[in-house]
């Protein structure tokens, strides 16, 4: 027996409602409402919804069709999160990828180099069992965040297995994390990052690198990136951060972006501002990709909590619902070189984010302990990836 899934009456970003037909987990069908989409009738002895799934109600499921009203509820291609930290063993930057993937409607993430080459495979093996679906970046320190001073030893940084794994993982590594602040460099200020660079050519693949408090000088970290790159934390607002006093952005900033530098939010428990947001917003730095930082700690005690919550503060900054949902979908995949991951076509596998925006008043943090009352949030509300339907349990 085929297995169809219908998620009726649903919306884009732009406002358009439609229906999507899923067949053995591909998309077959996408029709206005109303048109043409045939629902099995309610049955007179009322409805079980299909526990196995986990498909919520309110849904019906007849003969193999499972039928799930969306309520117009907005629809999006799977949400991506380019910075996550998916490897529980390690204390404190690590966490169940499921907890920070599916049930908080992100169908793939990126670990930003929680693992170096002595357990990236381990961490790649893990993700076998998950439902979500994950790319790493490698930690140049073979070590990772085992320690999370990872670069104040050169030695850590292992070239030969730093190539090795790349070579062994090309299908999960999607770049080299390294992290350029002094509590993770110590005494070796830019050199991890000369050395990064090299890794890179060698690679051909990008850079993410984490920037934070001095040394090194934020002006002689941002001038050794280059296109494709991506600087995550830009919005951090510490010491050493992209904007001066007047909030203005800084020239080595500027010409970054105009290098095609990849500008990325990796909120955190320690790196997102409203006040250096507000400023880069009025001065039109936006960013390319929204993503969380997210690790166990930031999810359950704030102020990260969930990916919706990250995109909440980016409504609250005055940035269109398109480009809120642009920044977790159709750019982090054309940036991962997967444009089949950022859109919703018929013969795709459905790779689906349903969410909701949410009229009501909450009170968003963010990592220097800043309020700001909001009067309408995002909230995600289930998922479709790998065949099955997900429902999404946690705070908006
Ligand atoms: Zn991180």
């Amino acid at each position: 027996m085929y297995d169809r899934f219908i998620l009726h009456n649903v919306k884009h970003v732009d406002g358009e409602e439609i229906d999507i037909v899923i067949e053995d987990g591909r998309i077959v069908g996408i029709t206005p409402v109303g048109q043409g989409i045939q629902t099995p009738s309610q049955p007179d002895n009322g409805v079980t919804a299909s526990d196995r799934l986990g498909v919520p109600s309110p849904s019906l499921s007849v003969d193999g069709i499972t039928v799930y009203d969306g309520q117009g509820d907005y629809v999006s291609s799977g949400w991506i999160d380019m910075h996550v930290h998916a490897f529980p063993e390690f204390d404190p930057y690590g966490d169940e990828i499921d907890e920070i993937g599916v049930k908080q409607g992100v169908t793939t993430i990126v670990d930003a180099g929680s693992c170096g080459a002595d357990r990236i495979v381990d961490l790649a093996r893990s993700s076998q069992e998950a439902m979500t679906n994950l790319f790493a970046f490698l930690n140049i320190s073979r070590i990772g965040l085992k320690r999370v001073d990872e670069l104040s030893n050169l030695e850590w940084i292992d070239r030969g297995k730093v190539l090795a794994s790349v070579d062994t993982l090309c299908d999960v590594i999607v770049g080299l994390k390294a992290r350029i602040s002094s509590s993770v460099v110590g005494g070796n200020g830019i050199k991890p990052l000369q050395t990064a660079r090299r890794l890179s050519s060698e690679t051909e693949l990008p850079l993410m690198v984490h920037i934070g408090s001095a040394p090194p000088d934020i002006t002689e970290v941002i001038p050794l990136l280059e296109r494709k790159d991506i600087i995550t934390h830009y919005l951090n607002g510490k010491k050493n951060n992209l904007f001066n006093e007047q909030g203005q952005p800084l020239q080595v900033l500027v010409d970054a972006i105009a290098r095609g530098v990849h500008l990325d939010v990796g909120h955190g428990t320690a790196s997102f501002s409203f006040k250096v947001a507000e400023a880069a917003k009025q001065f039109g730095i936006a960013p390319n990709t929204i993503s969380t930082d997210i690790y166990r700690g930031n999810r359950l005690n704030g102020p990260v909590y969930s990916m919706a919550n990250v995109l909440s503060k980016f409504l609250l900054l005055g940035y269109p619902l398109e480009q809120i949902i642009a920044a977790v979908t159709t750019n982090a995949a054309e940036w991962l070189g997967r444009p089949d991951l950022g859109r919703i076509r018929i013969g795709d596998a459905a790779n689906l984010t349903l969410f909701s925006l949410e009229q009501e008043s909450a009170i968003l943090t963010d990592s220097e302990g800043e309020q700001r009352t909001t009067n309408q949030f995002i909230k995600a509300k289930g998922v479709y990836t790998n065949g099955t339907f997900i429902k999404c349990e946690v705070r908006a």
